[in-house]
């Protein structure tokens, strides 16, 4: 990392060793000294599945602390995967944000730091600021995959969706689209990551780019809550994706698990790269909805009604979505104040 930061190491440290071989189950510990615990850290559970040569890959869940369905997938996938089925490292991280996690919150208690903005994080900074340093200081370099698995958190739900990033042309594409036939999603949202998010780029799919990491990610739920639908996408979906990418060899019992979870033949693709497709508030007030997730919307369709919570009488203002598509993201707050996303479509391609 750049600045003073030098080439000094991170000093979250791992009980499990990532070059030995098994199944290690252990935690990240994060220096966190404070007042009911003055030699305290914050662990992080962490499993390690290595055997023999082959890829690393890196999954990750509860980058937000608040979205459920990658920790639960990911737990059981902990417990499912022996030694002998990986070849290859499996590194497996269900509450990357684990202070978050334990607060059931998109950001951090402790900073009020949102993960996935917080990268590529500082070694001497804030505890979310250093799990950030250490996943591209520590993780990434290691890893030639990253799955980070999402969801709209508290105030979004989504459509069970897979997420796609590209870059300009080409990169690593005939790659990706054999991992992404691989996990079969119920619908795949291909998204220019250089505009997607307004030119955001402190997200960790940026910096796993850098690094040659190929990248996936999600959105399977929302609203705090488990997505049935989602959760049964992430579990057979994981394990034909970590097939495909070489580090695992589904034995009968896995591969039976990967056929009776939901897979989708052929799933429909779409695009969200037009701001159009989004509805935001502009200003406060409480949200009346004109449409349900799964709708399909005209160009121009109204979104909702804003009304006054000063004057709830008067006429409401008319929010509408420029761009019509596919209803896959609804706010779940009702309240909202300017700025606030009420919701986004997106277009098949
Ligand atoms: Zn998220």
């Amino acid at each position: 990392m750049s600045g003073t930061q030098g080439n000094r190491r991170s000093i979250i440290s791992a009980t499990v060793d990532f070059d030995a071989p098994g199944k290690q189950l252990g935690v990240l510990r994060v220096p966190h000294s404070v007042h009911r615990s003055a030699y305290g850290h914050i662990a992080i559970p962490i499993a390690v599945i290595k055997n023999g040569k082959g890829p690393t890959v890196l999954l990750t869940g509860g980058v937000h602390g608040d979205e459920y369905e990658g920790p639960i997938a990911l737990s059981k996938l902990v417990r499912k995967l022996n030694t002998t089925d990986v070849a290859g490292t499996i590194i497996v991280i269900p509450a990357l944000n684990y202070p978050a996690f334990m607060a059931a919150s998109r950001v951090s208690p402790i900073d009020s730091i949102n993960l996935n903005r917080a990268f590529p994080g500082n070694r001497d900074g804030t505890v979310t600021e250093m799990i950030a340093h250490y996943v591209t200081t520590e993780l990434l370099p290691r890893a030639a995959y990253l799955f980070d698995f999402h969801a709209g958190g508290s105030s979004l739900h989504y459509l069970p969706s897979l997420l796609v990033p590209f870059y300009g042309q080409g990169d690593d594409s005939a790659e990706i689209d054999r991992l992404v036939e691989a996990f079969a999603p119920p619908r795949v949202i291909r998204y220019d990551a250089e505009k997607a998010l307004s030119g955001e780029d402190r997200v960790i799919s940026n910096y796993a780019r850098q690094l040659g990491v190929k990248f996936l990610t999600g959105e399977f739920g929302g609203g705090s809550s488990v997505n049935i639908e989602g959760l049964r996408a992430v579990e057979g979906g994981v394990l034909r994706y970590l097939d495909a990418s070489g580090v695992l060899q589904l034995n009968e019992q896995l591969h039976r698990e990967s056929c009776r979870t939901a897979r989708s033949d052929r799933p429909q693709s779409y695009t969200m790269d037009d701001p159009g497709l989004f509805a935001f508030a502009n200003g406060p007030g409480f949200f009346e909805p004109a449409f349900q997730l799964g709708e399909t919307l005209e160009d121009g369709a109204v979104a909702g009604h804003i009304y006054s919570n000063v004057r709830p009488w008067d006429e409401p203002e008319t929010i509408r979505f420029r761009t019509g598509g596919l209803a896959i993201c609804i706010r779940t707050f009702a309240q909202v104040k300017a700025g606030d996303c009420l919701g986004h479509l997106a277009r098949p391609v």
